[in-house]
């Protein structure tokens, strides 16, 4: 048990710590995790797109400047894996809607992460996961397993 208590979402270079991570999700629920940040994948670009003459995209117009996906993995003592999403914004008014899932095998959180490619119908691993996989691969060895041998990451 850690008594190292953190109250903010991990930045990517707090990959490899352990301690309490205490989030909060997008309900206002309280998740306490005690365990070890894996690591972590951004969607977000430094440059906005889409919306010349606006400081800030309008609802519906895609700007990974203003609106952007992070994802969070943790493993627990006891071998839980989280996973914990944040849909960041930055645009007035809005605020980062944080979703916590929890999943007990490896081969579970990589699924958990793949989505369908609306064009092709096929089976992807957006970027942030992928970032985020690769980044817990070298601290969790059954995610490095999944990592390697699930279809979608091939
Ligand atoms: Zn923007």
């Amino acid at each position: 048990m850690s008594t190292d208590v953190r109250d903010e979402l991990p930045f990517p270079e707090e990959h490899g710590e352990r301690a309490v991570w205490a989030i909060v999700d997008r309900d206002s629920r309280l998740h306490r995790i005690d365990g070890t940040f894996l690591g972590m994948g951004s969607s977000h670009r430094p440059e906005h797109k889409g919306h010349p003459g606006e400081p800030h995209a309008p609802r519906g117009t895609h700007c990974s400047t203003c609106r952007w996906t992070e994802i969070r993995l943790f493993e627990t003592s006891d071998h839980e894996l989280f996973v914990v999403n944040c849909g960041a914004s930055d645009v007035p008014g809005e605020r980062d809607l944080v979703r916590v899932t929890s999943v007990a095998t490896a081969f579970e959180l990589v699924e958990s992460l793949t989505a369908i490619d609306r064009r092709t119908q096929q089976s992807v691993l957006p970027m942030p996961a992928r970032r985020a996989l690769a980044q817990a691969a070298s601290h969790s060895p059954r995610v490095r397993d999944a990592y390697i041998n699930s279809p979608v990451t091939r």
